[in-house]
């Protein structure tokens, strides 16, 4: 266990690409953050791996080429309802790319920029500005909180309103050349009762599956419910049926409060699944929180409040994570399922639409000093 600094400058509490983008962004506006990562190395996440556009082009403006690190080019959506399909082009071209790889790499970069970088390292209680953690405590001028998915004891986040009742599951797959082919190039969305399943290629040739399904059935679903999900759903099973997992077991998280925004004044930079939560369906949750660390950073390089962050985070991204949510309780009902995928079957554009009405809006990256 590493012992971190004592006291003063911004502390980052979490190493994901919120903590991670904002630690960069601060060093390379003369700031010397400090930034403290629970996990000692590079660790699989549940995610589906999918890099939007936005995500990259916030990479890119941080000296980070998202495209150096060989994950797979996807520029087209299938979605699965049963026995129906459809199939449309993506108004962009997204990577898909582990978070394994991805993470460390950036959190590299921050450390490569001038950001101390303490890993292995966990906090273990928050209260105002001053951090309880394995290494010490330590007091912060500006504190950024980015531990994503799990909040830290004494600043959780209020879950009311939100949809919790949801189960993710990730696995990789070492996949049979049919199942690559079928793959090449875009990401197959598949509904089903109570819940959806992500399939994508990402770098190295392997498959990523990720699924989120409603706790009930999953209560019902016994010992391996990802296996039984493949083995009950036709595609899925044509797809990964026969293909060789590649981690020992599935990862898996309960309790994402989809549809969450944070809304009290605590005096905390929250960044991140901290500061707003959207259905993971969009594949924009890596850019909401590139974005808000950006906006963090930023807020905290010109001496601006937490409040005066936290009004340009919901200008910025409350209204997509409103429309994912809606879109998210509606297709994932009988009828709205089939009319998702019948209605884009009919009219590609309007996946398009979709898309743009659940992403990070081109005002709001060209608002930050970048364009997609
Ligand atoms: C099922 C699912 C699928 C998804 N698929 C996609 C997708 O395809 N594309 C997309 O763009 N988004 C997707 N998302 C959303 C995306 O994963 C998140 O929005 C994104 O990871 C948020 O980044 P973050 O940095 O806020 O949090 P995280 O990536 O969760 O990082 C938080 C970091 O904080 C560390 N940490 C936690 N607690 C502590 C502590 N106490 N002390 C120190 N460190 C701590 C963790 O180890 C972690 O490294 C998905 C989410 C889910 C649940």
């Amino acid at each position: 266990m590493r012992t971190v600094v004592a006291g003063g400058g911004s502390v980052i509490a979490g190493g994901g690409l919120a903590g991670a983008a904002a630690a960069t962004r601060l060093a390379q506006g003369g700031a010397r953050p400090l930034l403290i990562e629970r996990t000692a190395g590079a660790h699989d996440k549940v995610c589906g791996d999918f890099v939007s556009t936005e995500a990259q082009a916030h990479l890119a403006a941080l000296g980070f080429d998202a495209g150096r690190l060989g994950g797979h080019p996807i520029g087209r959506v299938r979605l699965t309802a049963g026995a129906r399909r459809a199939e449309a082009r993506l108004p962009f071209t997204a990577l898909g790319l582990t978070r394994r790889r991805l993470d460390a790499a950036l959190l590299d970069h921050a450390a490569a920029v001038g950001a101390e970088v303490a890993r292995g390292v966990a906090v273990r209680q928050v209260e105002g500005k001053r951090l309880a953690t394995s290494g010490g405590d330590l007091t912060a001028d500006a504190l950024l909180l980015a531990t994503g998915k799990h909040d830290v004891r004494g600043a959780g986040r209020d879950r009311s309103g939100t949809i919790d009742r949801l189960i993710g599951f990730k696995q990789y797959f070492r996949a049979a050349p049919a199942t690559l082919a079928a793959l090449a190039g875009t990401i197959e969305i598949v509904l089903f009762d109570g819940g959806y399943a992500g399939v994508q290629r990402v770098e190295e040739g392997l498959v990523n599956l990720c699924l989120l399904v409603d706790r009930a059935r999953f209560d019902t679903a016994g010992g391996d419910p990802m296996g039984l999900l493949i083995e009950r759903e036709p595609r899925l099973a044509r797809l990964l049926g026969d293909a060789a997992r590649q981690l020992a077991r599935p990862l898996a998280i309960g309790g994402v409060p989809y549809g969450f925004v944070h809304r009290a004044d605590d005096g905390l930079f929250r960044l991140g699944d901290q500061a707003g939560v959207i259905p993971s369906f969009t594949g924009d949750g890596m850019s909401i929180a590139l974005h808000s660390a950006r906006l963090a950073a930023d807020a905290v390089l010109a001496g601006a409040t937490p409040a005066a962050y936290r009004v340009a985070f919901r200008r910025d991204c409350v209204r997509q994570i409103g429309r994912a949510t809606a879109l998210q309780r509606w297709a994932t009902a009988g009828v709205g399922r089939r009319l998702v995928v019948g209605g884009i079957g009919l009219w590609p554009g309007l996946l398009g639409w979709a898309a743009a009405a659940t992403r990070v809006p081109p005002a709001a990256l060209a608002r930050a000093g970048l364009g997609v």
